[in-house]
């Protein structure tokens, strides 16, 4: 979920290129440059390009736009955005968090088009600007017609487009039950999607070939992507309600930080725990696991000690005993770690660390939880 090349940051949030939308990129720009080499053959070679690199250029920064606008109203409802990534079938935000409410969610999610349709106003005042100007009318006649595009046809009501994202805000809403808007969303997702790919498939046989397969692919995507966010928010589901105190275990196994590695290997392979806090002369000083021991090679364990390889204390981090477990396991998925200690406290003065919560033990809960409402009884 995190590949992609980090290009900058917009507002404080980063954002990512996946490799796939330089082929994307580079196939608009060529598209553009032959469409206006074919529509405006007054133009030199030269001019043709850099049209249709500009107006290529702009078009993905309207989808980015579009991922800002809903990125705005989420931090507007303290919900933190992790990434805005740039791929082939267009932009994808990564909030840290569900939102609370239905008017929360349905507000992000139509926040993206009409960010298009503002866009599409915009380029459309620029284009009056200097009228007999052919090549600004060629870059805003395309930009307003795609954003208009863009808007519309993120207005679809099925996951996961916005529209789908809007739908099923109004039916959790309108039925209080967020299970069933889930599953409606994601039923009329995957009817655009067949959709699309139907449509994509007569396009092909009847002479539209490349235009066709297009829209397949997009129909195919939007067909597991709708499958994805059905299970992504059915997970979320299992563990509403639920918090770090919940599934932490009290135990908290310990070692001193002057053992060495070998001492702490044997160790692991004694007691099968993976993780310990470090203590040194009665002071935690930080958090030892597999992973930070298999980063050294077996046979320097002998020559160092675990608090030479330790997560020293400043880089832990803690979970509070009332966190929600939705939030920890994405924290945990976002670090790419495997446990975190639970403080009751701050952890700054005199925090007391209280148990452990591992992904693992989420993972375990999720899958309990899910097993035991298979059948789900009626009501
Ligand atoms: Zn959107």
């Amino acid at each position: 979920m995190r590949r992609g090349l980090q290009i900058g940051k917009i507002l404080g949030i980063p954002i990512l290129l996946d490799p796939s939308w330089l082929f994307i990129f580079s196939l608009l720009t060529y598209l553009l440059s032959e469409e206006f080499r074919l529509k405006y053959p007054n133009w030199s070679t030269s001019q043709h390009w850099v049209v249709g690199l500009l107006t290529s250029l702009f078009f993905f920064g309207s989808v980015l736009f579009h991922e800002l606008f809903h990125s705005i109203i989420a931090r507007h409802y303290k919900i933190r955005v992790v990434s805005i990534t740039l791929f082939i079938f267009g932009g994808i935000s990564r909030i840290g968090r569900d939102p609370a409410k239905p008017i929360q969610e349905f507000n992000i999610a139509v926040a993206g088009p009409i960010g298009n349709f503002l866009l599409a106003a915009v380029f459309l005042g620029i284009g009056q600007l200097s009228p007999a100007d052919d090549k600004l009318a060629a870059f805003t006649t395309y930009l307003v017609w795609t954003n208009i595009v863009l808007g519309a046809a993120n207005l679809a009501p099925g996951f996961p487009l916005d529209g789908g994202r809007m739908f099923h805000a109004i039916v959790w809403a309108a039925t209080k039950d967020f299970n069933k808007a889930t599953r409606a969303a994601g039923a009329t997702g995957k009817v655009i999607a067949y959709a699309l790919i139907a449509w994509g498939a007569w396009s092909a046989l009847h002479d539209n070939v490349s235009g066709g397969i297009w829209c397949g692919l997009i129909g195919i995507y939007l067909l597991s992507a709708a499958n994805e966010s059905v299970r992504q928010l059915a997970v979320r589901e299992t563990l509403r309600g639920l918090s770090a105190a919940d599934v932490m275990s009290q135990e908290v196994p310990i070692v001193s930080g002057g053992i060495s590695l070998e001492d702490y290997g044997a160790e692991v392979l004694r007691t099968g725990r993976r993780y310990h806090l470090v203590i040194t002369d009665d002071r935690l000083v930080g958090l030892m696991n597999v992973h930070a021991l298999h980063a050294v090679p077996r046979e320097e364990w002998e020559h160092n000690s675990v608090q030479s390889v330790m997560i020293p204390r400043d880089k832990i981090l803690w979970a509070s005993q009332d966190e929600p477990l939705q939030r920890l396991l994405e924290r945990l998925f976002a670090a790419d770690i495997g446990q975190m200690p639970v403080v009751s406290g701050t952890p700054d003065d005199g925090a007391h660390v209280v148990g452990m919560v591992t992904r693992d033990a989420i993972l375990r809960v999720i899958q309990a939880r899910s097993e035991f409402r298979q059948p789900t009884p009626a009501k």
